[in-house]
């Protein structure tokens, strides 16, 4: 999947997941921290809060 935009400017990083200004899925706490990494069932690595239940929304 991609998101329309690009990347934010090097020097105006925001505080949280880089993707937040332009991801449809975003909540308020995307914006306040950089995402640890989670492992996902299939073994995949999601440096995304919501990639756990995202992922099992998509399974069921
Ligand atoms: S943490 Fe996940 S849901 Fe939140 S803005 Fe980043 S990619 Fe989107």
């Amino acid at each position: 999947m991609t998101i329309p935009g690009g990347m934010p400017s090097p020097g105006a990083l925001p505080p949280g997941c880089l993707f937040a200004p332009r991801c449809p899925k975003a909540i308020p706490q995307c914006t306040t921290a950089q995402p640890p990494l989670f492992l996902l069932p299939d073994g995949q690595k999601a440096a995304c809060i919501r990639a756990p239940k995202l992922t099992l929304e998509a399974l069921t």
